[in-house]
């Protein structure tokens, strides 16, 4: 297939504002795709070049982009980045530039007319693994010759794709939508896929399975080393007691609640990877994790779920999430590390030396954790307690605190306590200090639009319309509109912020009612957590909308922090925000 034909058929995806629309126009070119392009179908519709994990960089710089435009069009490096100024977005400046050329880099690479979806692939590859002294040359000149050799509408979004600006909100669970469609005739199929994707998060490589060997090849997928699984979540109650009836077992093991970043560590001999809980690889984070889980682990090959903890050695104190993102950059991490050092708190194991450990229950799994690690100060089992009775687990939540840690998760002891990879369910519970004190729970909300500034806020933003997640229909329901709790500092910074993420219409995936239509509207991706005073009904909201057409919404929301880690489908959903409100 011709790369045109995909950006055209971007070009209509950034227009639909209907999800059935998208899934179709999607379901469609899946079907009439070759099958080794289908999978380059799926990244590319993300927005990404191969399965994100695999952290696949083409370290092509922005001013190297330019340059590769002029290069292509044959013009002054100043024209193009006069346009640059005027435009911004390098995508639209792609194709905005006329081109006066034919192609003058053959030597870099070698495609005829126009290109195929494959030679999109190759030119992306030889740009990610040029390497060394040249390479930025090399690159420049690979990107100039597939600039030169298409027409603009393709330039534009082969530029978005090299520059990581491709957005038309759509997430995974929308190719999965459409995967189901093309190939199982309804998006009705999809849990069917959702299983093995929750197990392996390659959505490239499901979707070639089923173009190969249908749904019996996607029922056989298994953990994999080195490929990210989907972690299990912890549900919520409302009251302590609670905790007891909706476990399914007498004996529960209360576990320290660790504040931290969760992270999969996959071990493979020598070779560790590690993943964050959306999945992508963070291994060069934590450089002592890794040796750490090299070290201390004592199996060969063995997956592990747990959490990376700041934690202060001379105190003996557990520090919190704010202080271990200081650690999250992108140079200096060594340096960092031992200004925050972190404790890696494991709490599963997933996979040991060749056997996947999913389908057995928590005590068994947990037994296999002990008889491979090695505890001592850096990387340890959970701390844990086996109670039959509340009282237990309240005592242990209160040593919690005292160790400055964030609460309990409750866990099932049960036959049937699987590590469900993607699922919140009742057999993890967890239990937070500020669910004891009283206060609300916060909500963790997607932001899809926001309202100009007025005064004192004429250069930003006036507040953010927020979304909780609706899994059943994979849509965004409004919840609120958020204007309070930022600091002078971050209202700021908003604009920029939320740059990337603008679109000139409604995201086809969220439900806005005409009332509180925002000035602009954005691609559903950054998550807030929010803290409100109570949950209501209104007529202006979509959220788990009644048969009156009544909506529930947060009064009084306030901005607590942003979640970086979180995806939008990971945001709290529609379905707890109305259990919530049911016990209020
Ligand atoms: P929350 O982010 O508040 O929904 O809480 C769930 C998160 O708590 C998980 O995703 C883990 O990152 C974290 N966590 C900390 N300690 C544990 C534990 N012992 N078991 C499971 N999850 C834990």
């Amino acid at each position: 297939m011709q790369f045109k034909e995909l950006s055209e058929i971007f070009e209509e995806l950034e227009k639909v504002s209907s999800q059935t629309e998208m899934i179709q126009i999607l379901a469609d070119i899946i079907k009439k795709a070759d099958p080794d392009e289908i999978d380059k179908i799926c990244y590319y519709t993300l927005g990404e070049i191969a399965a994100s994990y695999k952290k696949i960089t083409l370290g092509i710089a922005e001013k190297i982009v330019q340059q590769s435009i002029a290069l292509a069009v044959n013009v002054d490096i100043d024209v193009i980045k006069n346009i640059t100024n005027n435009i911004g977005d390098l995508g639209e400046v792609a194709f905005e530039t006329i081109k006066n050329s034919s192609n003058h880099f053959k030597d870099y690479f070698d495609a005829e007319n126009g290109l195929t979806i494959k030679e999109v692939d190759n030119g992306l590859v030889k740009i990610a693994t040029s390497n060394g002294s040249g390479s930025a040359e090399m690159k420049k000149k690979t990107l100039a010759a597939m600039l030169s050799i298409v027409s603009p509408i393709e330039r534009k979004y082969l530029v978005r794709l090299v520059t990581r600006t491709m957005e038309f909100g759509v997430g995974e669970a929308t190719v999965l939508n459409a995967l189901a469609t093309a190939f199982l005739g309804s998006k009705k199929e999809k849990p069917k896929l959702e299983r093995a994707h929750n197990v392996c998060s390659d959505i490239g490589l499901i979707a070639r399975v089923l173009d190969k060997e249908g749904i019996q090849g996607i029922m056989k997928i298994k953990i994999t080393l080195h490929i990210p699984m989907r972690p299990m979540l912890a549900q919520r109650v409302h009251e302590f007691s609670e905790i007891k009836q909706k476990i399914d077992s007498t004996i529960i093991a209360a576990e320290e609640k660790y504040d931290g970043e969760r992270i999969e560590a996959h071990k493979d001999g020598q070779e560790v990877t590690l993943f964050s809980r959306r999945l992508t690889d963070v291994t060069s984070q934590y450089p002592d994790i890794v040796e750490n889980v090299k070290k201390y682990i004592k199996s060969d090959q063995a997956i592990l779920d747990g959490e990376a903890v700041a934690y202060n050695f001379k105190d003996h104190e557990f520090k919190s999430f704010q202080k271990l993102m200081q650690r999250r950059r992108k140079y200096d991490v060594k340096e960092y590390m031992k200004d925050i050092p972190v404790r890696y708190m494991v709490f599963d194991i997933l996979y040991r030396d060749g056997r996947s450990l999913m389908k057995k229950s928590y005590p068994e799994r947990r037994k296999n954790l002990e008889e491979i690690i090695e505890n001592n100060k850096l990387i340890k089992a959970a701390g844990r307690r086996l109670t039959d009775n509340l009282d237990g687990i309240d005592e242990y939540f209160q040593e919690c605190l005292d160790k400055n840690l964030e609460g309990v998760v409750c866990k099932s002891c049960s036959d049937k306590s699987y590590y469900q990879a993607g699922a919140r369910k009742y057999y993890w519970i967890k239990w937070k200090k500020d669910y004891a004190s009283e206060l609300r729970d916060t909500l963790d909300l997607v932001v899809i639009g926001a309202y100009s500034g007025r005064g004192r806020r004429r250069r930003t933003y006036g507040s953010l319309l927020c979304t909780a997640y609706n899994p059943e229909y994979d849509v965004f329901q409004t919840v609120c509109k958020l204007g309070t709790g930022f600091s002078d500092e971050e209202l700021e910074k908003l604009p920029p912020k939320f740059k990337q993420h603008l679109r000139d219409n409604k995201p086809a995936r969220a439900e806005v009612l005409k009332s509180v239509e925002p000035t602009y509207y954005f691609n559903p991706n950054i998550v807030v957590e929010v803290l409100g005073a109570e949950l209501t009904k209104s007529p202006i909201h979509t959220c788990a909308q009644d048969e009156a057409g009544k909506g529930i919404s947060l009064r009084f929301p306030r901005f607590i922090r942003w979640r970086p880690e979180k995806s939008a489908e990971e945001a709290t959903t529609t379905t707890e925000i109305l259990e919530m409100y049911q016990k209020q």
